[in-house]
């Protein structure tokens, strides 16, 4: 098949933004195809070679592709630069130079799709030592054969640009007209598309097996899903009406969503957005190897940035330094994570997106082996409101975003965005912007390398109407090694074998004090909790207010008495006073 085909057809997609016209001209293409190259026109009309989730890219530099253009024309590079500094282009620079050729009356061969893909795939797969010159040679070798507007394509291809516009579901609906005639079958071809996330394959298969072969689509090892996905809802009251009351509550948690395929020893990680991120969590595939009790296995998981020592959440920003500043070894010790499983898609060969979510639940809590790194997300079965609304509370002041709320009848929709998954958000956010000075009232016995030690302290604040001190975190981050040596002294003299009668706690501590000892904390946000009683009714029934990500600043407040810590009276000021509605768009934002 000519590559001026295809070529033609690009520059009449360029020419319009109507979707239905660029669907036609891929129509048009399409049935001028061969369905033996289908999947490989497919994948180059949307400027790659293979699927994404192969993560396969051409990746030339610009500069490259400027030598290979002067290579091929003989030009020098520094008229070609000033061509592409004014037409502003890379492609239309490179189908201008090639337009000014000097005809030499060397013997030009037309272009073919086969050798354009065979040799940008060369170009993709060409690295180590004299990759550069390689790939030099393999495009001068295709310019030197194309026509200008076919240069201007295949330039645009190799450094990534061809941006033509064609959204994979206009890929659909081209293939549905072209193949079927029809296009009402495009929900048939978009249910293979959620299910492999390839759409080459899909356009191959159709080509050549028809619609039977498009129905025979299952999910596989390997091939990421398209995720399921949430809707919004602002009410837990609203939300348990449009599932009907059967509903199960589930943590939102802050952190990376990773499908999750597991083959025997192999272990492929998938993003939200389907890119192989197997590279980034050596630690996971560990977990995943060690945590999950079957050989083969599609699920889902949240993960998140955790403090080992106290098994405390941590913000999403903490996961990004995975992804940003140290190497990957160094990262995984400095920020290092957890696994919740909130979902399985297959076992064993079994498609599982077809059971309701109630039996997919119960599978997973079969197969995965809990501990401190791996955990199914914590769950709440209820249609009352009132108790989502606590879970809700409960869920933010332990570092989660909110809850997601699941119809527990529904089937896995790959893809989809509906009311089968209804997230609840909080609506306000009450940042913290002093420190806070508070009085230790119990401790929590360490685990890990705090194993012996304390691991994290229950801070109180003073309320002074009642002369009592009301819990209002449990911190366990902040603290340095030298820190954790020293405290169990610090507070020796104050220990006592029971809650002082001046503690007022909902939460039982593994060993108790006389308020004495006053540190600075700083934290996130304050929040409302149902755990903590500092505050308890003044914002919400039943519910105290608590500090989110809290803090130790490293400072023991030597100089204060637990009276003159800070007051209870003094935070629901700065929580009233810092109140404000969260932004819809900056919670939502994708990773
Ligand atoms: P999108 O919905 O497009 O993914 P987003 O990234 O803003 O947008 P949200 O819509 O806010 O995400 O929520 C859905 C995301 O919540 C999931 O993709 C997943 O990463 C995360 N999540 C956390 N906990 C759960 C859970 N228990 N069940 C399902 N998803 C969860």
């Amino acid at each position: 098949m000519l590559y001026s085909i295809i070529a033609d057809t690009y520059e009449k997609i360029e020419e319009t933004t109507k979707r239905l016209e660029i669907t036609d001209h891929l129509v048009e293409l399409f049935k001028k195809t061969d369905p033996n190259l289908i999947d490989k026109v497919v994948y180059l009309t949307q400027g790659k070679l293979y699927p994404d989730y192969l993560g396969v890219e051409i990746g030339v530099a610009e500069k490259l592709a400027i030598k290979a253009i002067g290579f091929a024309t003989g030009r020098d590079l520094e008229s070609i630069e000033k061509i592409y500094k004014k037409v502003g282009d890379i492609g239309l620079a490179a189908q201008e130079v090639i337009k000014e050729r000097k005809q030499t009356t060397l013997f030009k061969e037309p272009l073919t799709v086969e050798r354009v893909y065979e040799t940008l795939d060369r170009i993709a797969k060409t690295s180590g030592p004299g990759s550069i010159d390689a790939k030099l040679k393999l495009i001068s070798s295709l310019l030197n054969d194309a026509t200008p507007k076919e240069a201007r394509y295949i330039v645009r291809t190799i450094v990534g640009e061809l941006r033509l516009g064609v959204a994979d579901y206009t890929v659909l609906d081209a293939l549905a007209i072209a193949y079927t005639y029809d296009k009402n079958n495009r929900p048939l071809l978009e249910r293979a598309y959620n299910l492999s996330s390839d759409l080459g394959a899909i356009a191959k298969t159709l080509a050549k097996e028809g619609l039977n072969g498009i129905r025979k689509f299952r999910i596989s090892l390997g091939k990421p899903v398209r995720p399921m996905l949430a809707e919004r809802l602002e009410t837990a009251q609203e939300i348990v009406e449009k599932l009907k009351g059967r509903c199960v509550a589930e943590y939102k948690l802050d952190g990376e969503r990773i499908q999750i395929h597991k083959d025997k020893k192999i272990v492929t990680l998938f993003s939200r957005r389907l890119e192989n991120i197997t590279h980034h969590y050596p630690d996971v595939i560990e977990l995943v190897k060690r945590n999950i009790k079957a050989d083969r296995v599609i699920a889902e998981a949240e993960c998140v940035a955790v403090n080992l020592d106290t098994g405390e959440l941590l913000p999403f920003q903490e996961l990004m330094h995975r992804r940003r500043k140290y190497e990957i070894e160094e990262a995984m010790k400095a920020y290092p994570v957890s696994l919740f499983f909130f979902d399985i898609l297959y076992l064993n060969g079994e498609d599982l997106t077809q059971k309701p979510y109630y039996e997919r639940r119960e599978i997973l809590e079969k197969i995965i082996i809990k501990d401190d790194r791996v955990r199914v997300v914590q769950s709440l079965k209820s249609n009352d409101p009132k108790e989502i609304e606590k879970f809700m509370e409960q869920a933010i002041s332990d570092g989660c975003e909110g809850l997601v709320i699941k119809d527990m009848d529904s089937t896995y929709r790959a893809g989809a965005r509906e009311f089968s998954w209804i997230k609840l958000k909080r609506e306000y956010r009450s940042e913290l912007k002093d420190t806070l000075d508070l009085v230790i009232v119990g401790a929590f016995h360490g685990r890990g390398r705090r194993a012996g030690k304390y691991g994290a302290f229950l801070l109180a604040a003073y309320d002074k109407d009642a002369d009592v001190f009301r819990t209002v975190c449990k911190v366990g981050t902040g603290f340095t090694d030298e820190d954790l040596e020293k405290f169990p002294d610090i507070l020796a003299p104050y220990k006592i074998s029971h809650r002082h009668g001046r503690v007022d706690s909902k939460l039982e501590a593994d060993v108790w004090f006389i308020p004495q000892i006053v540190i600075e904390t700083i934290a996130a946000e304050i929040t409302i909790s149902p755990v903590h009683t500092c505050c308890i009714d003044a914002i919400r029934k039943d519910s105290g207010l608590a500090l989110r990500f809290p803090k130790y600043t490293g400072k023991i407040r030597y100089d204060k008495s637990p009276e003159d810590a800070t007051s209870a009276e003094e935070i629901l000021k700065m929580y009233k006073s810092q109140l404000k509605k969260i932004e819809k768009e900056a919670e939502s934002e994708v990773i």
